[in-house]
């Protein structure tokens, strides 16, 4: 068996090949002993681990593994996923929406990491725990799809009351900027779990656009397991990105980019 694992910041990411069919799963990295334990299980395997905690899952590993950077792998991986979806874009920026953000330019096929943010899925989870007491992640995309952000962002329509902005008035002026003192003990879990996951897209995105004029590029890639089960994280950025002129596109099992990229050089 051939595996490839990214274990990240929150979740282990495993891609591996059995009878030539390709699997993918996920763990939270609370359960990496468990994951190392898998491995260890493993008869005739080749493994490759990337990812911030590859050197944890290492040393619970009894055999060998290669290690390789991240970025190198993620690259990897989003090359793979992208030919499986017929495409073969070869520059592009690419945005890692993970526990944080990592975006990088990618321009005929070499990758360069010119930036990021700490606004990503671990802002998402945060506060959103903070803000309603919600702890599941589940739980959290799926309330969220049912709020509305209109009694907490300001819009820059409602700061240009009955004149013509000079830019987009569906622009966010600021996230959580509208008068939200006033009902604030009104708000429900499900608006405030929206207008995070607002903040956290509108930031991803807006940085993405900037930072693809950066690399003279139009196409920005989106992953990382902050847009899993989440569909208005999806609907946010997408939006977002169009608005300010960039062409999204979300990769398919984007997540697993950095499991697959290790997994291919074996
Ligand atoms: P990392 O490699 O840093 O672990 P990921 O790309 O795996 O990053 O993304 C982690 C983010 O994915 C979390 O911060 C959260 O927003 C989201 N996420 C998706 N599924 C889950 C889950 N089952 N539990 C916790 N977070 C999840």
């Amino acid at each position: 068996m051939i595996v490839g694992i990214d274990a990240g910041g929150t979740l282990i990411k495993v891609a591996y090949t059995e009878n030539g069919t390709l699997h993918f799963d996920k763990y939270p990295i609370a359960e990496i002993q468990q994951v190392a334990s898998w491995v260890n299980d493993l008869s005739d395997s080749d493994i490759c681990i990337t990812g911030g905690k590859s050197g944890v899952l290492l040393s619970l590993l009894d055999k060998k593994a290669l290690e390789m950077v991240e970025f190198e792998a993620t690259h990897l991986g989003v090359q793979f996923l992208l030919e499986k979806m017929g495409r073969d874009d070869d520059s592009y920026l690419l945005t890692n929406v993970g526990t944080g953000t990592s975006i990088h330019c990618v321009e005929n096929n070499q990758q360069e990491r010119i930036g990021g943010t700490g606004i990503g899925g671990g802002t998402l989870v945060g506060l959103s725990r903070l803000l309603t007491g919600v702890m599941d992640y589940e739980e959290m995309v799926a309330l969220a799809r049912k709020g509305s952000r209109d009694r907490i962002d300001l819009k820059v329509k409602h700061i240009y009351e009955g004149k013509t902005p000079p830019i987009s008035g569906e622009l966010t002026a600021s996230n959580f900027g509208n008068k939200i003192f006033e009902v604030a003990h009104e708000l429900s879990k499900e608006e405030l779990l929206a207008a995070v996951i607002g903040l956290v897209g509108e930031t991803v995105s807006t940085v993405s656009v900037h930072a693809a004029k950066q690399c003279n590029n139009s196409t920005i890639i989106y992953i990382g397991s902050s847009f899993f089960h989440n569909p208005l994280l999806k609907e946010v950025v997408e939006s977002y990105t169009v608005l300010r002129g960039a062409v999204p596109l979300f990769l398919e099992n984007g997540e697993y980019s950095g499991a697959v990229g290790a997994m291919s050089v074996l």
